[in-house]
């Protein structure tokens, strides 16, 4: 479902270029679980970016469900990227003024679903992280894992084949993350979704059932009874 094929990506830093990922190559199957792991300032998050098609690469493609993404203008980009990938962050990243329902309900806004369509939607995915009680609730009056299954519920409620996730654990307590995992195990092996989860903690990427690591801008396969 994926393919990203010899990605180069990097960074101007005042007047010099700061290489970050170099001669990227990596394909990821439908409904698979991978897990990138590697150092702090290795690439993960920008890896994950130029999957999701938040960012571009300098150069190479990214193919994701037979779309070439890296040849897709601005508005076109946007428009997949509503409708082909969920995302999951470390921090949320719920916007506060909204409610729970109305958070969720944000990607829908894109489509052409009616307001009854949008409210079932937006009721299933909330049902399906155990959070439909709580609709009416602003982010600050949610703890922080209930927060994260809001964000959850948004990343699924246009019901991509791809969801993305960079260290959507990194700001929670031990049984919370462990709630977020679950729920993403269940993603995965009930409703088929594709995963991309970037971890520093080698619980999470247990989960997975394919890991690799990224180092300097290098990718590599990582077996998982390194964990
Ligand atoms: P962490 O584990 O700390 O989240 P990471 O592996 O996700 O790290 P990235 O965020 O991908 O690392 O960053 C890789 C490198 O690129 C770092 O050196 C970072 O400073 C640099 N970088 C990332 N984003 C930008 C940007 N928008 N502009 C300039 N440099 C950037
Ligand atoms: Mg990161």
């Amino acid at each position: 479902i994926v393919s990203v094929e010899h990605v180069f990506k990097s960074y101007r830093r005042g007047s010099q270029t700061v290489p970050v990922l170099e001669d990227i190559t990596l394909a990821i199957g439908r409904g698979e679980y991978l897990a990138l792991m590697g150092p702090s300032g290795s690439g993960k998050s920008t890896l994950l970016n130029l999957i999701a098609g938040l960012d571009r690469p300098n150069s190479g493609a990214i193919m994701v469900e037979g779309v070439d993404i890296t040849s897709l203008q601005e508005s076109d980009l946007a428009h997949w990227r509503a409708g082909s990938v969920g995302f999951i962050f470390q921090f949320y990243n719920l916007i506060p003024v909204l409610t729970a329902f109305e958070n969720v309900e944000l990607p829908l806004l894109l489509t052409r679903l009616s307001k009854r369509e949008r409210r079932e939607h937006v009721l299933t995915a909330l049902s399906l992280v155990d959070l439909a009680d709580r609709m009416d609730h602003y982010p600050r009056q949610l703890s922080g894992g209930q927060q994260q299954r809001v964000a959850i519920a948004r990343a699924v409620v246009t019901d991509p084949a791809l969801l993305v996730a960079d260290e959507p654990t990194g700001d929670l307590d031990r049984k919370s993350a462990a709630a977020v995992l679950d729920l993403m195990d269940q993603l995965n092996q009930e409703l088929g979704k594709t995963i991309i989860l970037v971890t520093h903690d080698p619980s999470a990427a247990k989960r997975a059932r394919r890991l690799q690591f990224l180092d300097k801008g290098v990718l590599s396969d990582a077996p998982q009874d390194t964990l």
